[in-house]
């Protein structure tokens, strides 16, 4: 069993919190899914064995534009709007 992490800034976990996905493009409804990337080796939060740790990503698609967004991605494009 590899070690899971998921890890967020504090913008991107408020907005999975409270924010709506939708879409930048088309504000079509978005579809969450996750990704999953192997980083290494690392020490898991109970242990101080090394073991393969996989990290989880937010990630959401739009299917009208075909196009896939980070959840950074989505963050820093909001931001972007509301300035
Ligand atoms: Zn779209």
């Amino acid at each position: 069993m590899n070690n899971k992490k998921m890890t967020w800034t504090p913008e991107e976990f408020r907005f999975k919190l409270f924010n709506k996905k939708v879409c930048p493009l088309c504000s079509g409804k978005l579809k969450h899914h996750i990704k999953k990337v192997y980083v290494g080796k690392e020490r898991g939060p109970n242990s101080t064995l090394l073991r393969d740790t996989d990290q989880y990503f937010d990630w959401y698609y739009c299917e009208n534009c075909s196009r896939d967004y980070s959840i950074s991605d989505l963050v820093k494009l909001k931001m972007e709007y509301e300035k």
